[in-house]
């Protein structure tokens, strides 16, 4: 997203926020605190559907496609309730097809240092045991026999990785890219990214965000899911995790 800023045309960046899809720190201790909060007002109004290109910071107030004012402290309490206000599972148009759900193959790239690994294991372990589900994953030794490519990245930015949706042919989200920005995470928040991440490529949307559609039957709120676009400590996932999981691969 960050990086087609410049790019004229508002229909690629829409495309971009649909197909790749991030977890994010809601406290990056090496930003400056400013900085910090630009990029999380940046988001939530984005996520309100303002275009991030007519976003003006001034010092106590934001300007948005050009003559609307917000103050600072009005979009911090309203980015407090989008935090957990509505918080509900939601999916892409796309899911990944049983051609592939049952054993989704994942290569690891060789420069994700060793405890990005730890948890991108831990991530599949959790997929793997959502009882009552059809959806399993496992890790490949080679690239050409995988479905989904975790590899590294840098950028000096709040989100922590990023990954692709389904495609429209059934087949998973093709790539996980990890910000090495991140590497100093706490396992239990790495574990929590990782298994967000493939939420991703098998077709679940934010909770916390109003893209993709309401699975029907799960709950209207789940402010705890791993979905959440802010990273949590690994905690299991939440029933309506589970279950939404069941819906979307069912046995
Ligand atoms: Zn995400």
């Amino acid at each position: 997203m960050r990086e087609l800023k410049t790019n004229s045309m508002l229909f690629l960046a829409a495309v971009v926020l649909l197909t790749a899809s991030c977890a994010k720190s809601s406290s990056a201790p090496e930003a400056p605190a400013s900085q910090e909060n630009t990029e999380e007002i940046t988001s939530y109004l984005a996520s309100q559907g303002f275009d991030q290109k007519q976003i003006v910071f001034e010092d106590d107030r934001v300007i948005v496609e050009k003559d609307i004012i917000l103050t600072r402290a009005e979009l911090q309490q309203r980015i407090a309730d989008w935090k957990t206000a509505t918080t509900e599972q939601r999916r892409h148009n796309y899911i990944v097809s049983n051609s592939y759900n049952s054993n989704i193959t994942i290569y690891i790239d060789p420069a994700v240092p060793t405890a990005w690994r730890t948890a991108i294991q831990g991530a599949v372990n959790n997929w793997n045991a959502v009882p009552s589900s059809r959806l399993g994953m496992s890790i490949v030794s080679s690239q050409s026999a995988a479905h989904c490519r975790v590899f590294m990245g840098f950028q000096s930015a709040n989100w922590i990785a990023r990954a692709y949706l389904p495609a429209s042919n059934g087949r998973p989200g093709v790539s996980v890219e990890i910000n090495s920005n991140y590497n100093s995470l706490p396992a239990s928040q790495k574990l929590f990214a990782i298994t967000h991440e493939f939420g991703h490529t098998i077709g679940f949307h934010h909770t916390n965000q109003t893209s993709g559609i309401h699975i029907a039957g799960t709950p209207t709120s789940d402010p705890n899911s791993v979905m959440n676009s802010f990273v949590l400590n690994w905690n299991g996932f939440t029933s309506a995790d589970v279950l939404a999981t069941q819906i979307l691969y069912p046995n």
